[in-house]
């Protein structure tokens, strides 16, 4: 029996003395904020209202993903206010995916809830996520029932790219589901061993595996404070995705050389039937330059696409730390 399976599985806080200042919370909220300023009191208000009524013990554990805003005053002063909110400055902005994995790395509770600081995932599903995993659930993940808080746009993008990520890859990530989720310690521990620096959090989410299980939502829109996303991010964020799980379209280079080389086989044999029956004729001047940089675009794209699993291979082989923290607040090891 492996380590992970003769761990007891019940849903208390852990070993350690419940009454000492030092014993790991139920519950830990993980909230990565770039530039929030606008929105983080609005959040705070409502978690702390929703986490309270739950009754759990809880931290809130905050990732300012180098904001260029008074969001690290807002953070500074909000734990301040509330000893369980610790908080953790990132040295500049490393986006969302790196800001998170910060946050899950520091968390400390018995289950662990990564949440967008903008109140697009509402906190009252987390009543729901903690009695699902009391049930026994590992992960419990919500899933939208409508996207029309979205734009067409985005809406179709988003469906053609997770119909072609489980078509091409070998995890099955659920559609329409966000990094809003509860995830027991266990999922947690397993997710640290992922130290990949080609992030696509919602992959690994489901390469770990666990008992999972999902709930309907509706998403609101953001409450306050504007998108930090743009077509070009989540272009760049869909390579990770696609890269990070399947080689697939490496694979599909050596089909489409190998069907390309076929093709040219036979037209040149064709040719060479043609000339030696009609022999000889000067046009072809428009089918060679087709062919010439018909040919010339494909090998750039192949190259292009063996070039972004190299780019890839690189940063992974540099072996750099995923994030630097700038100063922490709430943690034994930092400096209040
Ligand atoms: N975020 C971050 N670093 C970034 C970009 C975004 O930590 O570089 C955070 C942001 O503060 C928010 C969450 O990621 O809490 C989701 O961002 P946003 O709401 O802008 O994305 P959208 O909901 O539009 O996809
Ligand atoms: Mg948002």
């Amino acid at each position: 029996m492996s380590r992970i399976e003769a761990q007891s599985h019940d849903r208390s806080p852990g070993p350690s003395d419940p009454s000492g200042p030092e014993a790991p919370p139920t519950l830990s909220i993980v909230v990565a904020a770039y530039n929030e300023e606008d929105v983080l009191d609005l959040f705070f208000a409502r978690l702390e209202e929703v986490l309270s009524g739950i009754g759990e013990s809880y931290e809130i554990v905050c990732v300012n993903d180098g904001s260029r805003d008074r969001t690290a005053e807002i953070l500074a002063a909000a734990r301040r206010r509330d000893p369980r909110i610790r908080v953790i400055n990132l040295a500049r902005n490393f986006g969302k995916e790196l800001a998170m994995t910060a946050g899950l790395d520091h968390a400390r509770g018995a289950a662990v809830v990564p949440l967008d600081a903008d109140l697009q995932d509402p906190p009252e599903l987390i009543a729901d996520f903690v009695r699902l995993w009391r049930e026994g659930y590992d992960v419990v993940y919500a899933v939208r029932n409508a996207r029309d808080t979205d734009s067409w746009m985005k809406r179709t993008t988003a469906a053609a790219f997770y119909a072609m990520l489980n078509r091409v890859s070998n995890v099955e990530i659920p559609k329409n589901a966000g990094d809003f989720r509860l995830m027991d310690r266990r999922v947690i521990e397993a997710l640290k061993g992922l130290r990949e620096r080609n992030r696509f959090m919602k992959g690994l989410f489901s390469w770990v595996g666990f008992r999972q299980t999902s709930i309907e939502y509706e998403r609101p829109r953001r409450a306050a404070g504007k998108t930090k996303f743009n077509y070009w991010k989540l272009w760049n964020f869909a390579l990770d995705g696609i890269t990070g799980y399947s080689t697939a379209p490496l694979r599909a280079a050596t089909y489409f050389g190998l069907a390309f080389a076929v093709l040219a086989m036979f037209y040149g044999i064709f040719l060479l039937v043609r000339t030696v029956i009609f022999g000889t004729d000067v046009p072809g001047y428009a089918s060679t330059m087709v062919a010439v940089i018909f040919m010339g675009g494909m090998q750039l794209l192949v190259l292009g696409i063996i070039g972004e699993y190299l780019g890839r291979l690189y940063s992974e082989a540099k072996q750099r730390p995923l994030y630097i923290v700038e100063s922490a607040l709430g943690f034994d090891d930092a400096e209040e």
